[in-house]
Parts: C-alpha cells; sequence; structure tokens
C-alpha cells in the first residue's frame, strides 16, 4: 500500500488533523472510495431566493425553459442509462411558483399546483420508465412534501450550508435567501429523520462563516443523526467566486483551511459517516487527491453524460482519470446507488419496500450496482 505526502506545505495543526481523520476513514472505510455514476436533471433554474455566489438561478426573461418537459428528462436518463448510471439528480431551485407567474401559469397548464408536484410525477416516470433511481434536492420541504417525495426517491438532499446567521445579514451571502435561514434548513432535515429517510446534507465552506461556526454546523448534523440515523453522507463542499454573480471577487477558503475542515468533518461525524468532497471544485494547483489526507470515503455524484449545472465550468474528472489516480494512491474507486447499503440492504424500515425490491435487483451480495459503468 502506497502512503503519500501533501503537494504542498501545511501546518502542523493541518498534519495533526488530516492523521487523525485519515486514521478513522481508514478504521470505518478501509481504502475504497465510492462515488455516483449519475445523470443532472435540471428540473427548472428558476428559485425565489438570490444567494450572492449563485449561478444556477435563472429568471423566466434569461431562462431558455421554465421546466424541462417530461420528453427532456426522459432523455437526458435514458442516456444515463445506456452508460450505466444509477442515479437521477433532480436540482431546481426553492418554490419559484412563489415568485413568478409565470411558473404558476406553466404548471397549472399541466396541471401541477406547485413545483413539488410536478417534480413527484417527474421521479415517477423514472421509477417507472428507466432503471434509475431519483434523488432530490428541492431545497426546504413541509412534512407532506418529504412524506410524498420518500416514495419516490432512495434519498433526498439538502445542503444546511451553515448554522451562521451572519451570512443573512446585510451584504452577506444569504440576505435575500430566506430559504437558507438555518433554522428552516435543520427543522426540514430534522423532518427528514422523522419520516426515516436516507438524506444527504452537508456545509458550505468560505461564504463568509468562521471555523467555529463550520465546526459548529458540523455537530449540529451529527446531533440530528445522532437521534435518527438518517444522515447517509455529508458533503463538505468549498465556495468557488464565479464572475457575474455578487460574490465575484470574494476571498475563498485557502486550501489548508478547506482541509482542515473536511479533516474536521471526519473527526466530529465519526469513523463510520460517509464524508464526501467534490473532486471538481478542487484548487487546480492541489489538485483533489489531497482530500484523501483529510478522511473523505467518497467523490459524490459523477456523471459520463451530463456537465455539472452548479458548476458548469468546472468539469467532473473523466471516471477512468479518477479510477487510476486513487488506485496509484493505494484506493479503489468503487460506483454506488443514491442511497448507501445499509439503508437497503440492513434495514427494512427506511424506504418503501418497491424501492427496495428494485434496489436489491441491481445490486450485488454487499449492496453496490453489479452492473459495470461505462465512461
Ligand atoms: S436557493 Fe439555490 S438555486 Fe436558489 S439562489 Fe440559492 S443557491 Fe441558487
Amino acid at each position: 500500500m502506497k502512503s503519500f505526502s501533501f503537494p504542498l506545505q501545511v501546518s502542523s495543526k493541518t498534519e495533526e488533523l488530516c492523521s487523525k481523520a485519515s486514521e478513522l476513514r481508514d478504521r470505518g472505510k478501509g481504502r475504497v472510495l465510492s462515488y455516483s455514476p449519475k445523470v443532472f436533471i435540471p428540473l427548472t433554474r428558476l428559485c425565489r431566493d438570490f444567494c450572492s455566489y449563485c449561478t444556477f438561478r435563472v429568471s423566466p426573461r434569461t431562462a431558455d425553459r421554465l421546466y424541462m418537459t417530461p420528453e427532456e428528462v426522459l432523455a437526458v436518463a435514458r442516456a444515463g442509462e445506456a452508460h450505466g448510471c444509477t442515479e437521477a439528480l433532480f436540482v431546481l431551485g426553492e418554490r419559484p411558483e412563489e415568485r413568478y407567474p409565470e411558473a404558476r401559469q406553466w404548471l397549472k397548464e399541466r396541471g401541477f399546483e406547485s413545483t413539488h408536484e410536478y417534480l413527484y410525477e417527474m421521479c415517477r416516470l423514472i421509477l417507472e420508465e428507466t432503471s434509475l433511481f431519483p434523488h432530490s434536492n428541492p431545497g426546504t420541504l413541509t412534512r407532506n412534501e418529504l412524506v410524498a417525495l420518500k416514495k419516490v426517491n432512495v434519498s433526498l438532499g439538502l445542503m444546511l450550508e451553515s448554522t451562521s446567521r451572519k451570512l443573512l445579514e446585510t451584504g452577506g451571502a444569504h440576505e435575500h435567501a430566506p430559504s437558507k435561514r438555518p433554522e428552516v434548513r435543520l427543522k426540514t432535515l430534522e423532518l427528514a429523520g422523522a419520516f426515516r429517510i436516507p438524506f444527504t446534507t452537508g456545509i458550505l465552506v468560505g461564504i463568509g462563516e468562521s471555523e467555529e461556526d463550520r465546526i459548529e454546523s458540523l455537530q449540529a448534523i451529527r446531533s440530528l443523526h445522532e437521534r435518527y440515523g438518517h444522515i447517509q453522507e455529508v458533503i463538505i463542499q468549498n465556495f468557488r467566486a464565479k464572475p457575474h454573480t455578487r460574490m465575484d471577487g470574494a476571498d475563498e477558503a485557502s486550501v489548508e483551511e478547506f482541509l482542515q475542515t473536511v479533516a474536521w468533518a471526519r473527526i466530529i461525524l465519526g469513523a463510520e459517516m460517509n464524508v464526501q468532497v467534490p473532486p471538481n471544485l478542487a484548487d487546480p494547483d492541489a489538485g483533489y487527491l489531497i482530500y484523501l489526507r483529510a478522511g473523505i470515503n467518497d467523490w459524490g455524484g459523477i456523471s459520463p453524460v451530463t456537465i455539472d449545472y452548479v458548476n458548469p465550468e468546472a468539469p467532473w474528472p473523466h471516471l477512468d482519470e479518477l479510477r487510476r489516480s486513487v488506485e496509484a494512491q493505494g484506493f479503489k474507486l468503487r460506483p454506488r446507488f443514491p442511497v448507501y447499503p445499509a439503508y437497503f440492504m440492513d434495514t427494512p424500515d427506511f424506504l418503501p419496500w418497491a424501492l427496495v425490491q428494485k434496489l436489491r435487483s441491481q445490486a450485488d451480495s454487499s449492496g453496490y450496482p453489479a452492473s459495470a459503468v461505462h465512461a
């Protein structure tokens, strides 16, 4: 087994945190790095909120289309199927019909009262017509919305982003984004736990929060997971300042600061948690392999078919390149479903039985996809 050293000079604090974090990862996860082969389905890029760093949202005036049609959704999913993908990742803005009459009209003409109703139908369509499994990130959710979406999603996601209230103040990243209030997001996470929904969450690093805020956010996630056992993975994502946003030119977290946060995530969340960092947002000089030193065990969704619509300027690494790189560091790369095996192999009560059956029919004996992904 190969070891490797940092390609950059780091402080002894970082070395220490990283060494503890990788030891925990090795203990809980071994030297296996998973990823979810996915297609990215941006169902609508309209949104009622305005986050200062966002390049995803568009308005009806600038949008190519208000919503993807069922035919467009199916075409993307079928392209993913042909490449052996397992995940249909639905990404969409927060309740656009509350801000835009055009969105309300589009939905009404097709018999839907809300974006969530339309999302439900599109997830159902994917399940019925393709071999893929939906995982949706529709923003904050009510009880009824969670209960409905649970029927047609193997897992749901909502980034906590941060528990810092400072970000909501004038000039803060979330000044004009009421759905980013930490209490609202924590409420969704808690309800998801109460309804036994495998859930993905995470923090966004470098949007104006402090190191204490990051640690507090990770502790909040840990305490929800201790209570409900439903947090299946935690994403640690670094903010990248993008042109044409209000945070263009804002300071990003340094590579070292980010590494420390990833290591803190592993230390706070423990050996068994799935800790994920997206490889496509890595600093180009430092590269993504340094995250292995900070205790991660997952790369998140990687698509051989679609771009990352949230970060369109940052392509995912090619799967062959990713495999070669991690193998050279003594790790194995393993495709997974958008829900981890523990939630459908070991426990009978998280997913509806129809979803468990469909997952098991495509899984090997350990709960990972039985067939190969084509890059
Ligand atoms: S809620 Fe999401 S889509 Fe809406 S502005 Fe914020 S980051 Fe963009």
